[in-house]
């Protein structure tokens, strides 16, 4: 008996190890291989981030990335092109200097918005004004006169620049409790002010311009420690600047002491016409079903109040460096592998919108897009996106990922699909099974995401490089499928308000005419 239990284990024991050296997929080996020794990530971040910039849609930098990322494919041996789907205001960023010249000098820290009118070389110098205090539209009106010739503040003073863990690590909670109501409070009584005058946030900006103002300085800030979340500026030939909130209340506290500050504002930029905008796409053709697609996607525009690292310049590096391996270790894939860069998903998914719209051959036969949008970090969600099926082929090709890297991953099936957010949903809503590498955040949302620190010190590579293992073992596995995966939809769940199952999403057109 003893001895059979012995031989039991040992055949059990035997069983394991084969199946184990059986799971050792070589490809799956080759890509951790490649990932870890011959990584490009950190050349590819800076030739990319240092040395193109940030990629906003229409400007001159957007395309050198285009034309760089195409030329990158090529010298790897994959087959890219530049797919032009609409034009754009064309516009290129120039410098941006602010100094405080009077009651003292201070060099301030701030920048032009996105498309903000260009002043000369030697810039606007003037006083700054707070808005008033408004009782109604009338007397808003009456007030308006005397913004000529001023900069106008557009932004409520904040309370604090401290974010808000740092109060709860150190404040008493009477204190900390006291600072979010009294800060509730005070934006409350901005936004009821802003309204008495008859505009909004925004419809208030063009009347100050009308006015006579000479330029505007908003703080838009992103609740941490020097960050401020920049985009575009709404003013038609005055500039728009945002300055950072440690300067910005300092300026607002000496308008109301009296202290009369001027500032000096040189946010010189060039103003291009319509240009072409484009998404970056490359291939590797597929050898038994060509007709068949499994698509990696990341946007390549950014915002541009810093290099656009994390948004989406990691997500772009995923996709770029899972395309190389895969090459190298994965020449010849069952299903042509394609990747997409898409251009302006940050003013509508239009990159991503477009090339569903353009593309519906494609399309129609995709096995599965993983997308990666929010950071630097590793991935740790992922769900199905609605497909009722997904759980079936999503958890068998998980069940290969190297368990470094699946460990951190939670997953959720059905899901549900995304309805915008980023490019997985312009595909979602054609029916194709879209997933989304959904990252840890790293505080991705107050500190990286469309602000003035999104640059290439907040990449944290070890977790980019995880990334990268994930998405080309997931792409080989969807490539090798035997079957086509199932789009079958989950029905959803009922919506309060009509009382039926909510529909699914539907594809939206994409705006090919931008800002012009
Ligand atoms: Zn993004």
């Amino acid at each position: 008996m003893k001895k059979l239990t012995f031989f039991c284990y040992a055949a059990l024991l035997l069983l394991t190890i084969s199946l184990s050296a059986q799971e050792r997929d070589p490809i799956i080996q080759a890509i951790e291989n490649e990932a870890y020794a011959n990584s490009q990530l950190k050349t590819l971040a800076h030739e990319l981030l240092d040395d193109i910039g940030p990629r906003l849609v229409g400007t001159p930098q957007m395309q050198q990335a285009h034309d760089w990322a195409v030329a990158k494919y090529k010298s790897w041996g994959i087959f890219a092109e530049n797919q032009q789907w609409g034009q754009w205001k064309g516009w290129e960023r120039g410098i941006s200097h602010i100094d405080m010249v009077s009651p003292r000098v201070q060099t301030l820290k701030g920048t032009q918005l996105a498309w903000s009118p260009s002043t000369s070389t030697k810039g606007v110098t003037a006083e700054l004004m707070t808005l008033p205090e408004i009782r109604d539209s009338i007397s808003f009106q009456k007030w308006l006169p005397q913004v000529k010739g001023k900069f106008v503040m557009i932004a409520m003073k904040q309370p604090t620049g401290r974010p808000d863990e740092n109060w709860k690590e150190y404040a008493t909670p009477e204190s900390f409790e006291k600072m979010k109501n009294e800060r509730e409070a005070a934006s409350k009584t901005w936004k009821e002010n802003i309204e008495r005058s008859g505009y909004d946030s925004r419809s208030i900006i063009s009347a100050l311009e009308k006015a006579g103002a000479v330029g505007i300085v908003d703080n838009n800030w992103s609740k941490g420690f020097g960050v401020d979340k920049i985009f575009g500026a709404r003013t038609k030939k005055i500039p728009t600047v945002d300055i950072d909130l440690e300067d910005y209340t300092m300026l607002y506290r000496m308008v109301e002491h009296w202290d009369n500050p001027k500032i000096k504002v040189v946010a010189e930029s060039k103003d291009l016409g319509a240009v072409p905008t484009s998404n970056t796409i490359a291939s590797i053709k597929g050898t038994e079903k060509p007709e068949e697609y499994v698509v990696l996607s990341a946007h390549f525009d950014s915002w541009d109040g810093a290099t656009g690292a994390t948004d989406n310049g990691t997500g772009t590096l995923v996709m770029m460096e899972a395309m190389r391996i895969l090459k190298k270790v994965y020449p010849q894939p069952k299903r042509t592998i394609l990747v997409g860069h898409w251009g302006s998903e940050e003013q509508g998914l239009n990159g991503s919108r477009a090339f569903v719209a353009d593309h519906p051959d494609i399309v129609k036969n995709i096995q599965a897009v993983f997308n990666q949008d929010n950071g630097t970090g590793r991935v740790v969600n992922i769900n199905g996106a609605g497909f009722l099926q997904s759980y079936d082929y999503l958890s068998r090709w998980l069940n290969a990922v190297p368990d470094t890297i699946r460990r951190h991953i939670e997953t959720t099936f059905p899901g549900q699909p995304a309805r915008g957010g980023s490019d997985n949903a312009s595909f979602v809503a054609t029916g194709a099974p879209a997933f989304n590498l959904s990252s840890l955040s790293w505080d991705y949302w107050n500190y990286t995401w469309h602000t003035n620190r999104d640059s290439y010190d907040k990449i944290v590579f070890d977790d980019v490089q995880n990334n990268v293992i994930l998405t080309a073992v997931l792409v080989y596995l969807a490539s090798e499928e035997p079957n086509k995966t199932s789009r079958e939809k989950i029905i959803l769940p009922i919506d309060d308000k009509t009382g039926k199952p909510e529909n699914w999403p539907v594809p939206r057109d994409p705006e090919r005419n931008g800002g012009l």
